[in-house]
């Protein structure tokens, strides 16, 4: 069974203990943790290898979804021709984007960008004490855009509380 806060239990009856339901009411489980969760446990009939995932959380911005697993699970949730990939994007009409949990800032920001790739990162000082993380991509911006800025920038909100600036090498 995929691994979460939630008890195996209770997500397999879809009924919620208690403890579960205080987790939904305090936030650290989402409605939209709580679909894809289910999701993953209905495929691992067909992909066994999926029980052994440890799924973190996920968010939403703009019709692209972003699904937070251990690091060394990321193998897991891409195998079979990335399937359960395509299932998840499938069923909840989103395109979706498999991170790693943890991690420096750096590489949380190239696996968000992938496969546009970072020439330089900077953290700008803002006059009120806040920063801002100025993000630099190689080259010049492509006509088709293969990941979506502004979504990127809120998705980077949410899950780092990191406010993006994002520029191309060339103009
Ligand atoms: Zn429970």
């Amino acid at each position: 069974m995929v691994k979460t806060v939630l008890d195996a239990f209770c997500i397999k009856s879809g009924i919620l203990c208690r403890k579960c339901q205080e987790k939904i009411e305090k936030g650290q489980i989402t409605d939209l943790d709580l679909r894809i969760i289910r999701l993953l446990s209905d495929l691992e009939k067909e992909n066994p290898t999926l029980q052994d995932v440890t799924y973190h959380r996920a968010v939403e911005a703009d019709g692209n979804l972003v699904v937070l697993v251990d690091r060394r699970d990321l193998g897991r949730m891409l195998s079979g021709g990335a399937k359960t990939v395509h299932a998840i994007s499938d069923t909840l009409g989103k395109k979706v984007k498999i991170l790693g949990h943890g991690g420096d800032d750096r590489q949380f920001l190239e696996d968000l960008f992938s496969p546009m790739s970072i020439l330089t990162l900077n953290t700008i000082w803002i006059p009120d004490g806040s920063t801002e993380t100025k993000v630099i991509l190689t080259g010049r911006q492509p006509k088709r855009m293969p990941v979506d800025l502004d979504a990127t920038k809120k998705l980077a909100k949410q899950l780092r509380n990191m406010t993006l600036r994002i520029e191309f090498e060339k103009t």
